[in-house]
């Protein structure tokens, strides 16, 4: 068997499933395919019996004989009904696909497990397309005969027999094949033995047929070690990699940053920024490039602190950049710098994608002469027609929009790469910023500027629409703005635009002009014109800003006081978070309302809670963490480093644990992985990285 033949030639799959296989569980391979590993075990001496069936029942199993199978066409294909009984009573199964095959397949008068889950017709239990195990009587069971794997699947498998047992038939057939030579092992022997490890092919075969439970927790324990492992190397490789680039020395604090400083910053720095700006002007006196993570709650001022890194370059006679995620981000962004250095004399030049012809041309010019010392951008500045004289300091506001790739891309724009700080207001918990964020340093603003007062939440019904009405009015006649806010999933834009329009309508019908001015930003709208409706709202000229998520990060409106979620329910956790960080900002007592209606499920309305009980970003982000899984962190997926499949950050703490000291204990004694015992992991972490380049191709 080889790990890299094609999933097509596996006996039972052939071109189309392989197709499926591909598109819907990047399953390509054998090795994809035994590398698809069960979420859970069911055991199946496990059995309810039949009078003990109720309506909320989950999955679960009946034994019991099978007959009465009749079968009745269908407008297309047909259905095949059958009675499975036991000895307290019978359930009903029903098949609407694959028909043919299982009357061929199924023998009333023997004895079925079958697993499911129940529903209720006439009071009767009904199973739909359960799955059905023959029960041989004279067979000894053994532990792997008694507990079956449950593998993820999707429903566009489950009717061409790819659901967890088709899955599980195909895995089976190479999980009895597999031996070392298929998984040789990398680690050396110490490590498995201060560890305790299993082998990496006893591993894979036991995770999918295991003989004991003793195996089954040792292989899932090797399994997640492995992906925290891998994890621990790479971020040890990128933090080598740093350690030996030279970095620009950034010696001067010179007029730029002092007369700044002393003349015409408008407040007083807390005592946050202060230290995170300590910490940078070290980092930029080592000689090594800066690799720095800002992690500041939304509106604790990152921006000045960004602001003032940069002059640090110009002092040093360095250019500097800074890129945001968004158009209307860098245009404000550009728009608040450019009003603050106003009378430093210092240039600055925003570039965006919809910058074209003449004007890109003179300002890509004046970037590459250094003339612009100061360019402020999109990710139209990663392109590589944008030249920099020389570019000392890049800040990236909004980390979890670009990838890792992106900002490898910033650093090759010289000889030497530029330092790098990275700002995020999505605070990441400590325990994923260890695993995800490990090549950088991390510097947390943890106050918010003096007198901010805590934003209100409450959650209403959409009953309550008319006293929220009723209060925007009133909040409107203190002279305050407000934000309606819309979700935007991708799946389903057209039915979100169409929410918002009807949104847009009613609340037009509600605040109609000369009274109110509403303004309407959403990612259907041509950059420009986003941009116009956002100043308008920004200057005052309008007082309500129905919006999609557009806003989510970064617009500063100090004004703004009420920030109205609409279906808030469909928003995850952090990103509630952010959007309720856009009011807030000035001095007068701000609000959030989550609208939703009445039904909910379990974690919306945990969401909900945690959002009008804190207004803390931590505490927000390890409850979201918990409710979500790692896996879907905003930003981890696509950065393409948080390559879990089986582990847990949260759950599975030990493991990271030990799989940091273990290559911890590899790399204090062998850095560069020369010495023999180490010549396994060194080839095996290389045709990994290998592996992941063609991914990345087969995604793109
Ligand atoms: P964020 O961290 O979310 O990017 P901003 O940098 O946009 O926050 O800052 C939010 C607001 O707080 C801005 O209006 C900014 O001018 C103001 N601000 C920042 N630092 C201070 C400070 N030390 N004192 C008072 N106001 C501040
Ligand atoms: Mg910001």
């Amino acid at each position: 068997m080889k790990l890299e033949t094609p999933i097509e030639y596996l006996k039972g799959v052939g071109p189309d499933k392989a197709k499926l296989l591909n598109k819907h569980l990047e399953i390509f391979t054998f090795g994809d395919l035994l590398e698809h590993y069960p979420f859970r075990y069911v055991d199946k001496t496990q059995v309810t019996q039949v009078v003990n069936i109720f309506p909320d029942s989950t999955n679960i199993q009946v034994r019991g004989v099978l007959s009465e199978i009749t079968t009745a066409p269908m407008k297309r294909g047909q259905r095949m009904n059958a009675i499975l009984t036991d000895e307290t009573g019978s359930v009903e199964l029903v098949w609407f696909q694959g028909v043919a095959y299982l009357k061929k397949y199924l023998q009333e008068g023997r004895e079925y497990l079958i697993y499911g889950k129940p529903d209720f017709y006439k009071n009767r239990p009904t199973f739909k397309h359960p799955e059905m195990d023959l029960v041989d009587p004279n067979k000894q069971l053994t532990f792997a005969d008694r507990i079956s794997p449950v593998y993820p699947s999707s429903e566009k498998l489950k009717p061409r027999y790819l659901d967890s047992k088709g899955l599980s038939k195909l895995v089976n057939t190479l999980a009895s094949k597999v031996s070392e030579q298929n998984f040789p092992e990398f680690l050396p022997k110490e490590i498995l033995e201060d560890y305790a490890l299993v082998r990496r092919f006893q591993a894979i075969k036991n995770v999918h047929q295991p003989e004991s439970e003793s195996w089954l927790e040792h292989a899932r324990n090797r399994i997640k070690f492995n992906e925290f492992f891998y994890i621990q190397m790479n971020m040890h490789r990128l933090k080598l990699n740093q350690q030996e680039a030279d970095g620009f020395l950034l010696e001067k604090l010179g007029d730029y940053f002092n007369s700044f400083y002393n003349d015409y910053l408008p407040f007083e720095l807390t005592n946050a920024q202060k230290r995170v700006l300590k910490e940078i002007r070290r980092d930029t006196l080592t000689g090594r490039q800066m690799n720095r993570l800002l992690q500041g709650d939304v509106g604790s001022g990152k921006t000045v602190v960004a602001l003032m890194t940069m002059l640090i370059a110009l002092d040093n006679g360095f250019q500097a950049c800074l890129m945001a995620p968004t158009e209307i981000l860098a245009q404000q962004h550009f728009t608040g710098l450019q009003e603050l250095l106003e009378p430093t004399g210092i240039t600055i030049e925003i570039l965006t994608g919809s910058i074209k012809g003449k004007r890109r041309k003179g300002i890509l010019e004046r970037t590459k002469s250094g003339e612009t010392q100061i360019l402020i951008g999109t990710h139209a500045l990663i392109e590589p027609t944008v030249e920099f004289l020389n570019l000392g300091m890049v800040v990236i506001d909004e980390q979890h929009r670009f990838g890792v790739a992106q900002r490898a891309k910033l650093w090759q724009k010289n000889n030497r790469p530029p330092h790098v700080l990275v700002m995020t207001a999505t605070p990441i918990p400590r325990t994923l910023a260890m695993t995800v964020y490990g090549d950088l340093d991390v510097s947390v603003i943890d106050e918010l500027p003096p007198g901010r007062k805590p934003i209100r939440t409450v959650h209403r019904f959409d009953k309550d629409r008319i006293t929220v009405f009723q209060f925007i009015r009133e909040e409107i006649g203190k002279g305050r703005q407000i934000y309606i806010v819309y979700p935007l999933i991708e799946e389903s834009e057209t039915l979100d635009y169409k929410d918002l329009m009807d949104g847009f309508e009613a609340v037009e019908r509600e605040f109609s002009p000369p009274e109110y001015r509403i303004s309407i930003v959403h990612g259907k709208m041509k950059p420009v014109d986003k941009e116009m409706e956002m100043q308008r709202f920004v200057k005052g000229e309008t007082q309500i800003m129905v919006a999609t998520t557009v806003i989510e990060v970064g617009v500063n409106v100090p004004n703004a006081s009420v920030m109205i979620i609409e279906s808030a329910e469909r928003f995850g956790l952090s990103q509630l978070h952010q959007l309720r960080g856009r009011v807030g900002r000035g001095a007068e007592q701000s609000y959030c309302i989550l609208m939703t209606g009445h039904k909910l499920s379990s974690t919306g309305r945990k969401r909900l809670k945690t959002m009008v009980q804190s207004n803390d970003g931590f505490h927000i982000a390890e409850v979201d963490l918990k409710l979500r899984g790692p896996g879907d962190i905003e930003g981890t997926r696509q950065s393409g480093i948080l390559d879990l499949k089986m582990a847990n950050v949260t759950e599975d703490q030990t493991i990271l644990q030990n799989a940091r000291s273990a290559a911890a204990q590899i790399l204090s004694k062998d850095p560069n992985l020369m010495s023999p015992e180490n010549q396994a992991l060194k080839l095996h972490l290389q045709q990994r990285r290998n592996k992941q380049e063609i991914d990345w191709s087969r995604v793109s």
